[in-house]
């Protein structure tokens, strides 16, 4: 059977790196097993759905490479869930309720004050024929239960969380719709994950109870429920689930340097016992991926390890995948000499212009300045086109008799303006040779 996956947020606002943490390992569960991964809109709330937040999740999806097969969106189906609907309240799987948000609350608190669990107590249940329609005399509208079969215990294999077992008499019957027609996720998303035969339902824990109702909703439609895996929820470094992290998308990472490829690498093995390998493509880390290596405590989401990441992942970079970003001019080997140097692209730009002048060097003293003026005449006398570092450094250290850090830094400082930097032998090369023999001098 093939696997087939869905992405399925809510545009109610931007991804944050949970949301796209769950995105990649859809996508990753697919690739694996060379199934498909869709992208389901779930906008069944229209008041809170906007479109400048779907833009922005495809944008988002396609930015990290993850390409879903189709787009589907819930708010295109609603004759869909209508006929599912139908079937459902003929079954007798879905019942009409008055209660108010203020009556159930009530009805709650009682129960907590006795020691008991707050399970809806299904008083709509006896309502007659004549109750509603002296209901609906009166005006008010109901809203839809969906009703748990009380006899069939609903248990799960989680592909995270081993055998998953839920008793339905300690569950309430859930809401699936409101008095004015609107649905909640939970039936829209049960019938849709059926009629685009998905197989593998991966998200946060905190779906947990969802499924458990959900498993019943399959199973009264008629469908064998997918497979559910839940993964441990994303904490930042901190340990609890920061404000920032909530809010931690896509444009701020973007805006901080952090390439896709470095996110994705990261996110990829969060949560699992895999170590993060900043060398592997995304083809490498779907075949690697497994659901069986993820734990069940909270998976650290770290800022610093993701620049750390972002570093390793630039200094890979080949040009051809940079080259756009690059400042104007600057050729492949400019690339390849201060790629080992860069925390994030943006930095090339510094090393372009230490290779393109003006610099500011330091100070120097007269001892050095004799040294550097030696240095800018053997400069002068080299085949530029021929390996010119190791050829300045040897006749210097034969012309002065200097070596290590006194023949080296000197040299770095005066060529460059720093004393950290690329590997000399690469920029040297790069910098005109009539330039550096003036900064020399
Ligand atoms: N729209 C739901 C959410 O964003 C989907 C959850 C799911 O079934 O994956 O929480």
């Amino acid at each position: 059977m093939t696997v087939v996956t869905r992405f399925a947020p809510s545009p109610t606002g931007r991804l944050h790196v949970g949301n796209i943490r769950t995105a990649l390992h859809n996508w990753l569960l697919a690739q694996k097993h060379g199934g498909r991964f869709l992208l389901r809109i779930d906008d069944t709330d229209a008041q809170r759905s906007r479109e400048e937040h779907v833009e922005a999740i495809r944008a988002d999806l396609a930015w990290l490479g993850l390409h879903p097969e189709r787009e589907e969106r819930q708010s295109a189906r609603f004759a869909i869930y209508e006929a599912a609907f139908e079937r459902l309240v003929a079954d007798g799987r879905l019942y009409r309720c008055y209660e108010t948000a203020q009556e159930l609350d009530l009805k709650r608190k009682i129960l907590l004050g006795r020691g008991l669990p707050p399970v809806y107590d299904r008083a709509a249940l006896a309502l007659t024929e004549a109750d509603h329609a002296a209901r609906a005399a009166a005006g008010d509208k109901p809203h839809w239960r969906f009703k748990l079969d009380h006899d069939t215990p609903i248990t799960w294999d989680d592909g995270i969380r081993g055998a998953q077992q839920f008793d339905p008499r300690q569950m309430s019957d859930p809401v699936v719709r409101r008095a004015d027609g609107s649905w909640l996720y939970m039936l829209p998303s049960a019938i849709d994950d059926i009629e685009m035969g998905i197989t593998d339902v991966l998200r946060g824990e905190d779906h947990v109870s969802n499924t458990a109702t959900q498993v019943q909703m399959f199973q009264a439609l008629g469908a064998t429920p997918p497979r559910f895996a839940h993964e441990a929820l994303l904490t930042g470094s901190e340990g609890k689930l920061s404000k920032r992290l909530g809010s931690l998308g896509v444009a701020d990472l973007r805006e901080a340097g952090i390439e896709p490829e470095a996110l994705v690498a990261l996110l990829a093995r969060l949560g699992t016992s895999d170590p993060v390998d900043p060398a592997l493509t995304a083809q490498e880390l779907a075949v690697s991926f497994n659901l069986a290596h993820f734990g069940r405590a909270p998976a650290r989401f770290d800022e610093t390890e993701l620049q750390r990441v972002n570093a390793a992942v630039v200094h890979r970079l080949p040009f051809a995948r940079v080259a756009a970003l690059l400042p104007q001019g600057m050729g492949e080997a400019a690339w390849d000499a201060i790629r080992p140097n860069l925390a994030h692209i943006g930095e090339a730009a510094d090393w372009w212009q230490v290779i393109q002048g003006p610099i500011a060097p330091p100070a120097f003293d007269a001892d050095t300045q004799a040294f550097l003026a030696e240095a800018a005449q053997v400069a002068a006398r080299l085949d530029w086109t021929n390996d010119p570092w190791p050829a300045l450094t040897s006749a210097l250290k034969d012309s002065t008799g200097r070596k290590g850090k006194a023949l080296f830094l000197p040299l770095r400082q005066a060529l460059t303006g720093m004393d950290h930097g690329p590997d000399m032998k690469a920029l040297l090369p790069l910098i005109a040779q009539a330039e550096a023999v003036r900064r020399l001098s």
